[in-house]
């Protein structure tokens, strides 16, 4: 079980490197075939505006990060063990300095690994209030075995939310109910850069993880995508946990391509079929050659109706 785990987390790692590398032009080729435990690099900055960039290490969801005055704000802080490396680069952009404040758009230790450092120093961490939930709780994923362990009350939350905030800033953020990956999904939205951080709800890259263990559905897939779409305008730059920056145009594919499977899904969950049958009956055959292969994704976001549409609920 464990072994299995972890190969899938090394192959997953592996496409996020040769992904991150692609998007921001960084060259990341002499990481293949690095030991899995090399010490993570920086593999390059992205600049959204003035004050706002994406920060890039291979292996690791992308980080946003605000500069200014009173310092940096983070949306999501990568895993533990990147931390020291992500700090270091953080307080060396332009305008750069001290992490004041960081989001975190859902529980998982992607996005999590800086909590412990930041709460120990003081900092803010916003969440919305079923992350911070989760964060108090050990959580396993049964498909695969992966357990989490509750982090320590120091890097909880500490000002968490259910429906939306604002920032003296200006920087709005606000809950998506619609559960599409996890049920505690945030997004940020920076007015001024024009720019809409959307964590894992939305994915850059290849199919997503539908995490129905702590609430995500694909039902919530196509709902999110549908409200994010209320956000943009056709100029805004839509950041996602993983992949390239999106645009409006993107959303608008996304949520008819996800509507779609969601429909076909529900047809085979009304029709009895099990989670094996909806894998072979690929009802994502029209999208395989751009997403990649299908059977993870579909087997999982087939498992999240029964929670959501199940006939014998
Ligand atoms: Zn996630």
């Amino acid at each position: 079980m464990n072994q299995g785990g972890q190969t899938r987390r090394q192959i997953l790692k592996a496409a996020v490197c040769g992904g991150a590398g692609i998007v921001l032009g960084a060259p990341v080729g002499r990481l293949f075939g690095a030991p899995a435990q090399a010490v993570p690099q920086v593999a390059g900055t992205l600049r959204l505006s003035d004050d706002l960039f994406v920060v890039s290490i291979p292996g690791e969801a992308n980080v946003i990060a605000q500069t200014g005055a009173g310092g940096v704000l983070l949306v999501d802080g990568g895993s533990a063990a990147a931390s020291e490396v992500l700090m270091k680069a953080v307080s060396g952009l332009p305008g750069g300095g001290p992490v004041h404040t960081i989001f975190n758009t859902h529980w998982h230790p992607e996005q999590t690994g800086a909590n412990e450092q930041l709460g120990n120093a003081g900092r803010a961490i916003i969440a919305h209030e079923n992350t911070r939930l989760w964060l108090t709780t050990d959580v396993t994923w049964p498909w695969d075995g992966r357990r989490f362990k509750r982090l320590p009350k120091i890097a909880q939350p500490n000002r968490t939310f259910y429906e939306t905030g604002k920032l003296d800033s200006g920087v709005r953020y606000g809950y998506i109910p619609d559960a599409a990956h996890t049920d505690g999904d945030l997004y940020v939205h920076f007015p001024e850069q024009n720019v809409l951080a959307v964590g894992d709800a939305v994915s850059g890259q290849g199919w997503p993880v539908v995490d129905w263990t702590t609430g995500g559905w694909i039902g919530g897939i196509v709902g999110g995508l549908q409200r994010l779409q209320t956000l943009a305008d056709a100029e805004t730059r839509i950041v996602p946990a993983r992949g390239r920056v999106l645009g409006l145009s993107d959303l608008k594919a996304q949520y008819e391509m996800y509507g779609t499977i969601y429909d076909r899904l529900t047809q085979l969950l009304n029709k009895g079929r099990g989670p094996g049958e909806a894998v072979a009956a690929r009802p994502t055959q029209e999208f395989d050659a751009q997403m990649g292969n299908p059977d993870e994704f579909v087997r999982r976001a087939f498992e999240s109706l029964w929670a959501y549409v199940s006939p014998d609920a």
